[in-house]
């Protein structure tokens, strides 16, 4: 049995553990009973300059290590993935108030992203291209980026990190990562710890915990990072793509952002199984996940059987302490988000849609919501929710269904029930989302599969051949075997 990992109030800077430098502290909590876990002192923009430095320097060795060893060090990640996956789920169930359901499969997805990761060393490749220059040839090398900066969100920290972290460092990159306030420890502070027990080399992963004001622009704006791959809401990411993409800065960016997902129901479709999978896909974590259901979509002839099914199913889930087995509702992350909710549910009352089922809210546990008779103008549909709350809306036929599934500035995730395999694949077709899922909840995710969104959900894809496509760039190199002949 290994030690666990402990004084998590250090940071790991530029391939040093201490603390940073910021006047500020943060106090990190348990998002179910408010007990402190750590107490850290803040990154400033000193340490962010420290870090980027580093990694710069350690780059230039890294990125000409032989492809079998840095597949090593990711399979020895995988391996203490393995042997600490306890202790991991443990912080996810009392750092982001993960249930065990919901910490048992984001440590499988960040432990699938980086047992892909261990085989793209190997699969980075150029090509030759013939040339209409006589005696010329012409070759494209993909070579790593440089240094890649991380922004994550606290919804799924470990793993939002990580599906950056593991193939960047895998294609030979240098990382410096900032997670998310409420989670600095699954963020980045205990995948820092297993990359450094696996033997990365110092300075090429880093943990900046710092606040958006103090260290937020200086870490998009600065010189090093040649890419931001950022996960969170879409009105940051507008401005990080902004920062990365105009005026004085120009750099590659990944913006994986919100989402809105739809879930439809057709006539046809097999009523048990879509309740089954709305229940899981609107409440696993609490809703609080870029692709959670964000609205119900029922075909008339079959809404009134969905809700009284749906409802039925719903009032059964538990809610309550997350590190219960029995728990499937745990609490929300912070109070912020608590009140955004109260908020929300206040809103749709006003705007005129039934209450299906509701429930006292206490502290931050926020019981399931749903509300039937709901429009697309209500706010319900047009926001997106990111908790236990949800809306159905009544489709007049399938031309209808499609046209609201579409009736969203969002195009992440999506999700159709029909049994006619056929239409639910041509329904899919239609609808402008980066993935829909026939017969299955929208969330998904698959470390060898392309993730990433449509229209305001963000730019770029993960995982398999497309993250190696992100964490990488062209260079066309050009020889002239013959002396070429100019017109003057
Ligand atoms: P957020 O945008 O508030 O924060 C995300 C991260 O950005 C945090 O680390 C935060 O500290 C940092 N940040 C905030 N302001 C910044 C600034 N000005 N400069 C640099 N960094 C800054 O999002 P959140 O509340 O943490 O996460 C929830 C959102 O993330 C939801 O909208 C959700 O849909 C989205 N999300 C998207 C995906 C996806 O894959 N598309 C996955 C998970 C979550």
């Amino acid at each position: 049995m290994s030690t666990a990992y402990c004084d998590f109030h250090l940071q790991s800077i530029a391939g040093e553990r201490r603390e940073g430098s910021s006047e500020r502290t943060t106090r990190v909590t348990n998002p179910y009973d408010g007990s402190e876990l750590l107490n850290i002192r803040l990154a400033n923009a000193d340490d962010l300059n420290a870090a980027f430095l580093a990694a710069e320097k350690a780059q230039a060795d890294w990125s000409v290590t032989p492809p079998a060893q840095r597949s090593a060090l990711l399979q020895r990640v995988v391996a203490i993935f393995d042997t600490r996956k306890e202790e991991i789920i443990d912080w996810l169930i009392r750092e982001s108030g993960s249930t065990r359901l919901k910490a048992n499969v984001e440590w499988g997805a960040a432990r699938s992203i980086t047992q892909e990761a261990v085989s793209m060393p190997n699969r980075v490749h150029g090509m030759t291209l013939a040339s209409n220059v006589p005696g010329k040839e012409n070759r494209v090398y993909r070579k790593p980026l440089g240094v890649v900066g991380v922004i994550s969100p606290w919804n799924f920290p470990l793993h939002l990190s990580q599906r950056s972290i593991a193939p960047a460092l895998a294609l030979g990159n240098a990382v410096v990562v900032k997670p998310a306030s409420d989670t600095p420890v699954t963020g980045g502070l205990l995948l820092a710890r297993i990359f450094e027990e696996a033997g990365l080399p110092k300075g090429l992963l880093s943990v900046v915990v710092g606040s958006g004001s103090e260290i937020g622009d200086a870490f998009v704006e600065h010189r090093v990072p040649r890419m931001v791959s950022f996960t969170g809401s879409t009105p940051v990411g507008r401005r990080i793509g902004g920062i990365c993409s105009g005026g004085e800065h120009i750099k590659k960016v990944a913006l994986e952002l919100g989402g809105n997902s739809p879930f439809v129901v057709l006539d046809d479709a097999d009523i048990d199984q879509a309740v089954n999978a709305a229940a899981m896909g609107k409440f696993l974590h609490q809703g609080q996940i870029c692709m959670a259901i964000n609205r119900i979509i029922v075909d008339a002839r079959r809404y009134d059987d969905f809700v009284a099914r749906f409802v039925e199913k719903v009032k059964g889930l538990r809610v309550g302490d997350p590190n219960d087995m029995e728990t499937v509702v745990g609490p929300v992350i912070n109070a912020r988000q608590r009140e955004g909710l109260e908020a929300k549910i206040a809103t749709a009352k006003q705007e005129g849609a039934t209450v299906l089922l509701e429930g006292e809210i206490d502290g931050q546990l926020v019981p399931p919501h749903v509300f039937g008779d709901v429009t697309p103008e209500m706010e319900i549909s047009r926001e997106e929710i990111f908790g236990p709350l949800v809306g159905i809306q009544k489709a007049r036929d399938e031309a209808h269904a499609l046209t609201l599934a579409n009736a969203s500035e969002y195009g992440l995730s999506s999700a159709v029930f029909t049994t006619n395999l056929a239409r639910g694949a041509r329904f899919a077709q239609g609808i402008k989302a980066g993935m829909t899922h026939v017969n299955d909840m929208p969330v998904n995710d698959e470390a060898h599969v392309p993730f990433g969104g449509e229209k305001n959900s963000g730019l770029g894809r993960f995982n398999g051949d497309w993250a190696i496509e992100e964490f990488t760039t062209d260079h066309w190199i050009s020889v002239q075997h013959e002396p070429r002949s100019y017109p003057f």
